[in-house]
């Protein structure tokens, strides 16, 4: 078995590895790492959980430990999707790096110019960075990217997704043409196989195993879950959530509840909350310092459910969760595949389960002819199927009010486009990108949101026959 001393790394960067209680170095780390310090480039097929941010920090902090920065002109530059995944690799940086004396600055959104622009002006050995806060600082004059000796891409697949990818070319072409580049990469699109063709030269090329697809050791299941009103969907729904939890019992330290909006995500953790369930919300939508806040809390055990979209959650690092809910099934199956990482990480044992109502059973078929098996089907916990309930309203029978703005219909409604998740970032993936995001075709009765309400829309509601008082909160 290789050792991480056999790796060519620098005595100061060992020590630091060995004080962080590693041992062994991991597939993505023993294949990356000696190419790496050769000056190779090397694209690395891995996903999050497999050790690669050390696979491309180790050698860096090796190589770049000879020479000094020079002002304005950082010395090697990572790019990272998402603000808290460039936070991450910021972090693990100061953790490997910290018998030497190499600088870094972190450029994300939400932190201040004048501050990122102190330390460029500086002198920077490693710039971490988000594409679209690069190219704001290059735009302002304030950067030089021609002195980017080594360059890394991380988590390219999730750039893609995001629209990143004209902006890494960009980037790409502002540094040397001599440049070393690391690249990482979950899956291989097409897209991403152009880029990697382009600007990279010769690459090593490492692929480590999806661990989420072969894991024996996260229990997985799905709930087959059918409203017993369209219109009381979401209620229902979030009592069905309610339930899996209660019947985990203690086996349940703490889980990732994702959702596939954000606007979802917000009404699924207020209505927890409400229920007496600690819980709060992270997505691209709130403001850093809210989502650092929540992040730090849900790591050092203070908060037990963390309520997420797909993007803000992708490969942050949160040791031990015990379980994932997919309160919605993805509509993108390998997202499938990164939510139930999060559990079952470094050999421990984990749990996986969703919630699937009808409209959702087309994605359900992609992700278990990806993960080419199938999902266990689980008894619904409240007791046969919500649908056999009788459905006597004593609440108005309203389609519900969530509290979260732009409220997800309780009606099926034509499945939109992804939306990125980063604001202040570029657009969101093309509609047609993948030939899975076409609008589904719209059934009777159903209203595109951009579509005027005309009259009382197409139907008029049993509700308005009767008196009530309007719901104020997601329950
Ligand atoms: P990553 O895939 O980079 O997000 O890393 C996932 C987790 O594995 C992080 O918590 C790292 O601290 C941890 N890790 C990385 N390399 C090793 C290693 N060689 N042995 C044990 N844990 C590791």
């Amino acid at each position: 078995m290789t050792k991480f001393a056999d790796l060519g790394l620098d005595p100061k960067v060992l020590s630091a590895v060995e004080d962080a209680g590693y041992e062994t170095p991991t597939p993505i780390q023993a294949g990356a790492i000696p190419p790496a310090l050769e000056g190779r480039d090397v694209l690395g097929i891995a996903q999050t959980g497999t050790g690669k941010t050390a696979s491309f920090t180790l050698p860096m902090i090796t190589m770049l430990a000879k020479g000094r920065a020079r002002a304005r002109m950082p010395r090697s530059l990572v790019l990272a999707p998402t603000r808290e995944l460039a936070a991450q690799v910021a972090e693990n940086f100061d953790v490997y790096a910290k018998n030497t004396r190499l600088t870094k600055a972190l450029l994300i959104g939400g932190v201040s110019f004048k501050e990122q622009d102190a330390l460029i002006d500086k002198g920077v050995d490693v710039l971490i960075a988000t594409p679209g806060r690069l190219l704001d600082h290059f735009e302002r004059g304030k950067l030089l990217l021609t002195g980017v000796q080594i360059m890394v891409v991380d988590e390219a697949d999730r750039m893609l997704d995001m629209g990143f990818i004209p902006d890494i070319e960009r980037i790409f072409q502002l540094t040397p043409f001599t440049r070393q580049t690391l690249f990482f990469s979950a899956t291989m699109a097409p897209e991403i196989e152009r880029i990697t063709n382009t600007f990279l030269h010769n690459p090593v090329k490492i692929e480590v195993a999806r661990a989420a697809t072969t894991g024996e050791n996260i229990a997985q299941g799905v709930v087959m879950f059918k409203a017993s009103r369209k219109d009381r969907q979401a209620k229902e729904k979030r009592e069905v959530l309610r339930a899996l939890i209660d019947q985990e019992g203690d086996a349940l330290t703490n889980a990732i509840i994702f959702c596939n909006r954000k606007t979802e995500v917000d009404v699924v953790a207020k209505s927890l909350s409400k229920h007496g369930y600690d819980a709060a919300p992270i997505h691209g939508d709130l403001d850093q310092s809210q989502r650092t806040r929540t992040l730090d809390s849900f790591r050092e055990g203070k908060l037990r459910f963390l309520c997420a979209s797909d993007v803000a959650a992708r490969g942050l690092d949160v040791p031990s969760v015990s379980h994932v809910f997919n309160y919605d099934v993805p509509s993108h199956a390998e997202d499938y595949v990164h939510r139930i990482g999060r559990t079952g990480r470094a050999g421990r044992s984990g749990k996986a389960l969703m919630i699937c109502v009808p409209h959702d059973e087309k994605y359900l078929d992609a992700i278990e002819a990806l993960v080419e098996k199938q999902i266990p089907r689980l008894e619904n916990p409240l007791k046969g199927p919500a649908a056999e309930k009788p459905a006597t309203p004593e609440k108005p029978a309203a389609p519900e009010k969530p509290a979260a703005p732009a409220p997800r219909a309780a009606a099926p409604k034509p499945a939109a486009p992804k939306p990125a998740e980063e604001k202040p970032e570029p657009a969101p993936r093309k509609p047609a990108a993948k030939g899975r995001e076409k609008p589904a075709p719209r059934g009777k009765g159903e209203r595109r949101r951009d579509e005027p309400v005309v009259g009382m829309g197409d139907h008029v509601p049993a509700f308005l026959l009767r008196s009530f008082k309007p719901e104020k909160e997601a329950s």
